[in-house]
């Protein structure tokens, strides 16, 4: 866990304010959402729906969202047992591992490894097991994680589309997953927040695979889908014994998240099935990661072909630098455009590739204001670089 009181993310969005830089840097669209889910949240409060909701979520958001897996992925859930609408996908991450973790626990995860799932696993008294996922290709090393496997593991806890590396696990990846998860009786909980955001290949959902619907616990987040990061919806899918133990969590950590919100994402949700806003958000995104990977190139970063995500990770290595945190402060203090450091997911940084990870959920107008202001790179290259 970092310092208390601060993560990478806030802390580099802190410093883009601080410098005026273009922020690159936390994963978050600088447009809103649809309007007619803003003005639904609007008509929500207008209509007195600012009380507490239920604590497992409003009834027609768990029932939009119980469809949304039966539409997409052929899943079919009971919307009123096994779904739980939180505050983001970060407090249903927490609470799952809250819920199913012992202390001495062990929980294998992918590394790079999302910050928050150390924190959660360290509040819950457990021990994170990473299986790193290796440069350049990142792909799954289904031995490895067979290997981090001991008696002691609760939990596996998988993340694709894969924040920060791009990856999308293939079917192939997610079968070996399966079948060990299978083999050796674990719980599977998956961090499937960009399932929208995937470009060069499918999202497959963990939970569709053969024996996994009722050992996996799906997390999303409506912030990610509707470009509404701040409204702070998320939730968590799964079997009926394992949504009782997360509720038990949920309800004393949060015990709900807000009515109006849900209420305008209930609509949200229920109107994207219909006028396809999940393909235009993809299409949209996917431009926007065209533009920043010329930028970043033209800049002469070399940038690593992303599958999903809104992210985009770049090597600086010609440059000189001996660490992502160097070359992330330089790049804001001089450049103007703040970037994550990726080190941050590992647990030993040092083992980090040297690469800064750059969110493209931006402006088109952003977008080319960052690569206006990093072709001064060329200029700073080798001299002014304090290795
Ligand atoms: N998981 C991953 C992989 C993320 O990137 C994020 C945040 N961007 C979250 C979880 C947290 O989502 P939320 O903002 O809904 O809490
Ligand atoms: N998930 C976002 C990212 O990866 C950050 C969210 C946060 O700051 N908690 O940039």
């Amino acid at each position: 866990m970092r310092g208390f009181g601060t993560t990478i993310f806030s802390e580099m969005s802190a410093l883009a304010v601080q410098t005026g830089s273009i922020n690159l840097g936390q994963g978050f669209p600088d447009t809103d959402g649809p309007p007619e889910v803003l003005d639904a949240a609007i008509e929500a409060i207008r209509a007195g729906h600012n009380q507490y909701p239920p604590g497992r979520g409003i009834p027609a958001l768990r029932l939009a969202i119980a469809d949304h897996q039966q539409r997409y992925y052929g899943l079919a859930y009971d919307p009123n047992r096994e779904v739980l609408v939180s505050a983001g996908a970060t407090e249903a991450i927490a609470a799952t591992v809250l819920a199913l973790c012992e202390t001495g626990d062990e929980v294998v995860v992918l590394e790079p490894t999302y910050d928050s799932y150390s924190a959660s696993i360290a509040l819950a008294g457990a021990v994170m097991r990473p299986v790193t996922l290796h440069h350049p290709d990142y792909r799954l090393d289904i031995e490895a994680v067979r290997a981090a496997i001991s008696p002691r593991t609760r939990l596996l806890l998988i993340n694709s589309p894969h924040n920060p590396t791009g990856r999308v696990l293939d079917r192939a990846e997610l079968t070996a997953i399966a079948d060990l998860a299978v083999e050796r009786d674990l719980i599977v909980v998956t961090d499937e927040v960009y399932e929208h955001l995937t470009f060069d290949r499918e999202h497959i959902p963990l939970a569709t695979l053969p024996g996994m619907r009722d050992r996996t616990v799906t997390i999303s987040s409506a912030g990610k889908t509707f470009s509404l990061t701040g409204w702070k919806i998320g939730y968590a899918i799964g079997p009926e014994p394992l949504q009782a133990a997360l509720r038990a969590v949920h309800q004393f950590v949060t015990f709900a998240t807000s009515t109006p919100f849900q209420e305008a994402l209930a609509d949200g949700m229920e109107e994207a099935a219909r006028n396809g806003y999940y393909g235009e958000l993809a299409a949209a995104y996917e431009d926007r990661r065209r533009i920043l990977t010329n930028h970043l190139s033209d800049a002469g970063l070399e940038v690593l072909p992303v599958q999903g995500s809104y992210f985009l990770m770049a090597g600086f290595e010609r440059l000189g630098f001996s660490t992502d945190m160097d070359f992330c402060r330089w790049l804001i203090a001089e450049i103007g455009v703040a970037s994550i450091p990726p080190s941050a997911f590992y647990q030993d940084p040092s083992t980090a590739p040297k690469l800064a990870r750059f969110c493209f959920a931006k402006r088109q107008t952003t977008i080319d204001e960052a690569g206006r202001r990093l072709k001064q790179l060329g200029a700073f290259r080798y001299s002014n670089s304090p290795s």
